[in-house]
């Protein structure tokens, strides 16, 4: 967070649209979104370990695949919620249009 205000406050606005740097200013700053993203998830896996609920599905409350967990650490769904609750989400995607 103090890395992404100071990013910030570092980027002119009058700047020219050209500037490299503004660019690569602008490059990071995504980058930071995304890694704050990422935090969000550890962080809540990591309250979950807390509680002694993670590597428990959240939907079945069956414990998730340890080789899942693996790949995906802050995952929250074992394999076969995530596919139903993404199947779900695309129903009401569609539905919605
Ligand atoms: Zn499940």
């Amino acid at each position: 967070m103090r890395l992404r205000e100071a990013l910030k406050s570092e980027v002119d606005p009058d700047a020219d649209e050209g500037d490299p740097d503004l660019v690569e200013r602008e490059k990071v700053m995504a980058l930071v979104q995304g890694l704050e993203r990422k935090l969000e998830s550890i962080e809540y896996a990591l309250r979950q370990a807390k509680e002694g609920t993670y590597g428990v599905c959240e939907r079945c409350g069956e414990p998730i695949d340890p080789a899942r967990l693996e790949a995906v650490p802050e995952a929250t769904l074992c394999v076969s919620c995530k596919s139903i609750v993404e199947r779900q989400s695309r129903i009401r995607t569609t539905t919605q249009f």
